[in-house]
């Protein structure tokens, strides 16, 4: 009898976001005329820059014309699309050669997918609270994970420590869920820890355009970076991309293991494994890299941003410790009273209507801090603001009578 791939038995529950709907909808079948302040998932809200609009329609059209029309696409992105944003990371002062960038179709494909480069005995630590991709897709590849706890004590971005065994790490900043930032010192000894032991580092930068201080928005910034590791980028957050599709991913002409050269092992891996992404998208994906489309998806981060000061302000106002918010769409909230992140989340539903993440759901050192996305809309997110002045400081001065 065929044997599956026994790994899925291992899988956790996808348990995180099935948990929260499931919770909304008994809250909305009970309240069918409430409305709900979402600011729990990871999602934007705000359409497309109309830079990117105008070119999806013009490649729509060129599909139409017999001259004009695409098939297959080259498996590694296309060439003019590969050179662009090569030139993207030119200007921020770090050179690639457009062959070292693979246009994909979304961050989530990529990070799974990339595992195809690993022996399954290399072991893969996953810096926690996390993303809860990274443990799937190795948990279903069958690789031994290492969780790496954060917390208050170093800020949510922990460091290599002594003894720290494995072959792969998984970094992802600015972080989602904690909007903790590496600095270049801090990567750095990231990079030095991985080009010492042979490790690789898979670096997820989803959320780099968030970045407002003086703070990496590329492991490739750093010196020693091309030897040890792999950027993973995304234009979901940076460019509204989520429902549209399209990310890319960087691998250095020198990284090499075992005298093999991972960028010529991931041209034959895409040229296997796909037949390329959509001449359609590609060209709406270029367009975000001109200057027109780069003001017009900042112009939305702005709106993001303003959404993350206000919700800042308001924690402020309450005295209560929160991370990120500044260089990342997310702000994680310490739980007031040290109560549980899913008491904290019915609290929100139950009293405000609010809805938020636990962190629980991003690994076990999430438990007591919460996570807002600032993906929201902005009305939505000033009305859970106040609502959220109001019912902590009745709780705090519940919590003081009690
Ligand atoms: N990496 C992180 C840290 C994310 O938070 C997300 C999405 O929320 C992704 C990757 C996936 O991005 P994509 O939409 O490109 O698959």
């Amino acid at each position: 009898m065929l044997k599956p791939n026994l790994c899925y038995a291992s899988l956790k529950d996808s348990y995180l976001f099935f948990h929260i709907a499931q919770k909304t909808r008994a809250y909305l079948e009970a309240h069918p005329d409430a409305h709900l302040y979402r600011m729990g998932i990871g999602d934007v809200s705000l359409p497309l820059a109309p830079a990117v609009i105008r070119a999806l329609h013009a490649a729509v059209d060129d599909q139409g014309e017999k001259g004009r029309f695409h098939g297959y696409m080259p498996e590694c992105g296309m060439p003019s699309l590969r050179e662009t944003i090569a030139a993207h990371y030119g200007r921020r002062g770090v050179f690639l050669s457009p062959d070292e960038v693979f246009v994909s179709s979304g961050a989530s494909d990529e990070l799974g997918d990339i595992l195809d480069l690993f022996d399954r005995s290399s072991r893969a630590v996953i810096m926690e609270p996390a993303y809860p991709a990274y443990v799937d897709a190795n948990t279903m590849a069958g690789r031994e994970i290492v969780h790496l706890p954060s917390g208050p004590e170093n800020q949510f971005l922990p460091l290599p420590e002594e003894g720290l065994d494995a072959d792969l790490i998984y970094l992802c900043s600015p972080n989602n869920p904690t909007g903790s930032a590496y600095n270049r010192q801090q990567l750095g000894q990231w990079i030095d820890w991985a080009n010492r032991r042979g490790a690789v580092i898979l670096f997820d930068a989803a959320y780099e355009a968030f970045i407002e201080e003086d703070l990496p928005h590329s492991i490739f910034e750093i010196p020693g970076a091309r030897s040890c590791a792999i950027e993973i980028c995304s234009l979901s957050k940076t460019a509204g991309f989520t429902g549209t599709r399209l990310g890319y991913t960087v691998i250095p002409k020198e990284l090499e293991r075992c005298g093999m050269n991972l960028n010529a092992m991931w041209v034959r891996n895409r040229t296997t494994k796909t037949n390329g992404v959509s001449y359609i998208l590609q060209q709406g994906g270029t367009a975000v890299f001109t200057d027109e489309g780069q003001r017009q998806i900042h112009e939305n981060i702005r709106v993001y941003k303003e959404n993350a000061r206000v919700l800042m302000k308001a924690l402020d106002a309450v005295g209560i410790r929160y991370w990120g918010g500044h260089n990342a769409p997310y702000i994680w909230m310490e739980c007031p009273r040290g109560i549980g992140s899913w008491e904290f989340f019915d609290l929100l539903l139950n009293e405000i209507q609010v809805i938020g993440t636990p962190g629980a759901g991003f690994g076990a050192c999430g438990e007591g801090f919460f996570r807002f996305s600032t993906f929201g809309d902005p009305a939505d997110t000033r009305e859970a603001a106040d609502r959220l002045i109001r019912l902590l400081q009745r709780e705090a001065g519940g919590s003081s009578a009690s």
